[in-house]
């Protein structure tokens, strides 16, 4: 059988199909860009593959799946009215509340007037003479816009395992990402799952809460720390809405815009002792505080990295009851923090339960096939009700890859970025004019709504100069994109996080040619990347040609 995709119907069809602007995706991206363009008074049209707003919390409906940052300092904070009248109902929001929040923001703000859902945009190509884009959606609807703007999200595009037989699997068989709208019921059922990503790591104890038999068939295994979620009362909440300014002016002053704060003394120049009790502290924390309020070398120093890694290891050795179960957990390859950290609410005890079982597809057996009945390792048959591919997405620039995108000359992006993205900030490619990318590659990222915002307010920013002086055109220039992709490669070396296979650095072998490590992210500091932008804007873009 194949996955069962949640969105089968066929695509509404929009009275007008000129405007000044297209935006691809209704995720927080595209609402917020929506937003700041009518405000600039452009037409816009938002197309969207799903039914309705929210990108990756429409999409990711499976159990478990949450916030792992602070729901108060990743929500939108354009909107002070927004903001005082939402209540967060628990620090680390779970999909569905994040959900329904960005549907109230979608009727707060009435984005959806301008939205078309169940479209998805096969094609976009730039008409020089015309200075438009022309774009195509799948069924045939056509339109064209003078600027085209990407909020299509760095984890959108979903990949599934590259085995034999997949299509043969009789029973269901889900994707995490294209989760089906109404919650799948696991009781009494045999369930595989593929995978041992951030996703899995939060669907893991929640699907061996129902699950007959759960089995999980990890290939590399991935540090993880508790999350240590908790509900937010009426009177928390109240006393964090009257600190917003503070909260956000924070977390505006830290590398990756979150709450925490990285701690600059050197690891192994912190007695044993002291070392370890912050760590404990860190440990025991709510949210990120392990990975980004922790000794900052631990991003850059191979000692360092061992050192908080043992601590870790020791952790999941004392909460997963069966020794060898433990050691199997514990990654060998990487260190701590050097691929993207999941936060975890009972994840290692899941592995405590009768009804879990731990594949070690690389070290003990390896999957052959996927079967009619379940997965073929070169060991053993397994029988399943229930398949669960949690295996990942093209980062990034799948999203990009996934739409033929064609510029000056007809040159398809895929074909330009074919090696690595070549931009200016993450947002321009050169020689795709009047094309913004909300969250390109190579932009500053860390908070995400944070960095939308901040990619939004530049963007129309910058359109807001060009309507002042009647330009319609802009394009970046190639000196500023060679020396953009230079710093971003450089601030990329020291970090150990570079010299590792993730979604990060471009690779996944699910997809074609996608075997070389890519820089894809901005990995400097977010401060200067605002401080930098900011300058920008304030001499007048020149960095950028118009016309
Ligand atoms: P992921 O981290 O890339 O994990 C994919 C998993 O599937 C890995 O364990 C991978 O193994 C395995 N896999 C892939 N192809 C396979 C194959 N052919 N055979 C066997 N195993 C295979 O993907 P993810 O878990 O979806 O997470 C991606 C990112 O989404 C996260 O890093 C995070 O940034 C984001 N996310 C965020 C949240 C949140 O904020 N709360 C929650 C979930 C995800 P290998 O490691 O061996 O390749």
């Amino acid at each position: 059988m194949n996955v069962i995709n949640a969105v089968a119907e066929r695509p509404d069809t929009a009275k007008a199909t000129t405007y000044d602007a297209i935006i691809i995706g209704a995720g927080i991206s595209g609402m917020f860009m929506l937003y700041r363009l009518r405000e600039l008074g452009m037409t816009a049209r938002v197309f969207e593959m799903g039914t309705n707003v929210g990108g990756t919390w429409y999409w990711n409906r499976y159990p478990g799946a949450r916030f792992d940052s602070e729901s108060w300092t990743y929500g939108y904070s354009f909107s002070k009215e927004l903001m005082q009248e939402w209540d967060w109902k628990e620090h680390f929001s779970p999909q569905p509340d994040t959900l329904e929040y960005l549907n109230h923001v979608a009727d707060k703000f009435d984005l959806r007037r301008d939205m078309q859902f169940r479209s998805t945009v096969t094609s976009a190509h730039w008409d020089d003479a015309a200075n438009q884009w022309h774009v195509t959606l799948e069924g045939g609807q056509k339109a064209t816009s003078r600027f085209l703007f990407t909020a299509v999200g760095i984890l959108s595009a979903h990949t599934l395992p590259a085995i034999p037989g997949r299509e043969s699997f009789q029973g269901p068989a889900y994707h995490p990402a294209r989760w089906p709208h109404t919650p799948v019921d696991f009781t009494g059922k045999r369930v595989g799952i593929i995978g041992t990503g951030a996703t899995a790591i939060q669907a893991i104890p929640e699907i061996a809460k129902q699950a007959k038999q759960l089995t999980v068939f990890q290939r590399r295994p991935n540090w993880a720390a508790p999350l240590h979620n908790s509900k937010i009362s009426k009177e928390e909440m109240e006393k964090i809405k009257a600190r917003y300014d503070e909260i956000y002016a924070y977390c505006a002053t830290t590398p990756m815009w979150f709450i925490h704060q990285m701690d600059h003394r050197k690891t192994l120049e912190v007695p044993k002792e002291e070392r370890e009790a912050f760590w404990e502290k860190l440990y025991a924390e709510p949210g990120f505080g392990i990975w980004l309020g922790n000794f900052r070398d631990i991003g850059t120093d191979e000692e360092a990295a061992a050192a908080i890694s043992e601590f870790i290891a020791n952790k999941i050795r004392q909460r997963v009851k069966d020794p060898k179960v433990a050691e199997k957990l514990i990654p060998k390859d990487h260190p701590f923090a050097s691929r993207r950290v999941p936060l975890e609410s009972g994840y290692f005890e899941a592995y405590n339960r009768d009804n879990v079982r731990l594949v070690d597809t690389l070290n003990d057996e390896t999957i052959e096939c996927i079967t009619p009945q379940g997965i073929r390792t070169n060991k053993q048959d397994y029988e399943f009700d229930i398949l669960i591919y949690a295996t990942g997405f093209d980062g990034v620039t799948g999203a990009f890859d996934r739409i033929d995108i064609r510029g000056t000359n007809r040159v398809r992006l895929k074909d330009a970025w074919a090696e690595s993205p070549r931009t200016y900030l993450g947002m321009l490619a050169e020689g795709f004019p009047n094309m913004l990318m909300v969250l390109g590659p190579h932009t500053a990222r860390g908070n995400i709504p944070q960095a939308i915002e901040h990619s939004v307010q530049f963007q129309t920013g910058m359109l807001k100069f060009m309507q002042e002086h009647n330009y319609t055109h802009v394009e970046t220039r190639p000196e500023q994109v060679d020396e953009w992709t230079q710093t971003v490669i450089k601030a990329a070396e020291p970090l150990l996080s570079s010299k590792v296979d993730s979604w990060q650095t471009g690779v996944n072998r699910n997809v074609d040619g996608r075997t070389v490590r890519r820089v894809l992210g901005y990995n400097g500091n977010g401060v200067h990347f605002r401080r930098l932008t900011d300058q920008v804007a304030k001499d007048g873009y020149k960095e950028f040609s118009f016309r």
